[in-house]
């Protein structure tokens, strides 16, 4: 077992909705919490981030820093979601194995799995076919990260880690219109839709793609849960293993919101891979399972949102 308390304990990406999620539940470790601004540190400048390891030497990191987005800025951005991931992944991996640290758990995700691999999709599917093109430059980034994880551990013995969030929502998501994930935009749509009195609501794609939703203070337990207890080159999937439609999600949310107007689908809009769920068999045989309802994760969602100064303050 790996123990974080009284550790130095790197939080990369703090302030995003993985990594808060992950400093909210780490407060019960008592380890010695580390993070740094974007201002002061730029994860893709390799110097920089070379220097501050050097200088705080954490001994355990978890590397929750990305740049992410829902499917619109994942195929629209493709440039910079493949750079900036990948030179975060490569940065903090080279400098957590060269500054001594001694734990670093890595976090990929469902997409690195192949568009039509079987489902639910197993970790041993990754690199078994092609990519669901709308966000293949960061399936790529982050398939490369797993990879510098697994080349650490079998060159060096680095007790370095990979886990794969199944699609996640929560406090601290992002609501921004067009660039956000599914959850948080049908949650600001219709939260907006019920306060302007607006009849109608649309909803991208067919309604038809199926998806499984984490709540993120679920993800950052199994992960403490994980990082204390999991050592191996194989990666492991982090999900509820349960799908729904996106029409019976928008129901959902309707539903949680108190909108009581009809619900449109705009087809021009991408579906996407059309369903991706997780095998979630090995997290279960390691003692880990979601607590958190998916209607209850709604309704917390909801709340957070409206708390949220970033998206609701007009
Ligand atoms: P994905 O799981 O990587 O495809 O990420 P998203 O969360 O962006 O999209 C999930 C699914 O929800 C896709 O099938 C989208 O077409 C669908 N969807 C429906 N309405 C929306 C919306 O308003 N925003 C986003 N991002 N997706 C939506």
């Amino acid at each position: 077992a790996f123990e974080l308390k009284g550790k130095r304990v790197f939080v990369a990406g703090h302030r995003g909705m993985v990594g808060s999620a992950l400093m909210r539940r780490l407060a019960r470790e008592q380890a010695d919490l580390l993070t740094v601004s974007r201002s002061q540190i730029d994860l893709r400048d390799q110097a920089a981030v070379n220097a501050w390891f050097a200088a705080k030497r954490p001994q355990a990191v978890f590397l929750a820093a990305a740049k992410v987005g829902g499917i619109v800025a994942n195929n629209t951005l493709r440039a910079e979601f493949l750079y900036d991931n990948l030179a975060i992944a490569t940065n903090v991996i080279q400098a957590a194995h060269a500054n001594g640290c001694e734990k670093l758990m890595f976090f990929g995700s469902s997409c690195i799995y192949p568009r039509l691999a079987p489902q639910p999709l197993r970790e041993d599917s990754m690199l078994t076919g092609p990519l669901e093109p709308t966000n293949e430059p960061y399936a790529i980034a982050k398939i490369a990260g797993i990879k510098m994880a697994e080349a650490y551990r079998s060159q060096y013995g680095s007790d370095f880690i990979s886990v794969m969030p199944t699609n996640l929502y929560g406090p601290g998501d992002n609501y921004h219109p067009e660039y956000s994930h599914v959850v948080a935009a049908l949650i600001r749509r219709f939260h907006e839709a019920k306060v302007s009195g607006a009849g109608n609501v649309v909803v991208w794609g067919t309604g038809t793609p199926r998806r499984e939703f984490l709540y993120v203070d679920d993800l950052a337990d199994a992960c403490i849960h994980l990082m204390k207890t999991y050592s191996s080159p194989e990666l492991v999937n982090i999900g509820t293993g349960e799908e729904i439609t996106i029409a019976e999600f928008a129901l959902l949310v309707a539903a949680a919101i108190g909108f009581r107007g009809e619900i449109g689908f705009d087809t021009s809009r991408p579906d996407g891979t059309p369903r991706k769920l997780l095998d979630v068999s090995r997290l279960g045989r390691l003692g880990w399972r979601a607590q958190i309802s998916l209607q209850e994760g709604i309704q917390l969602a909801y709340r957070a949102y409206l708390a949220d100064s970033r998206w609701t303050a007009r």
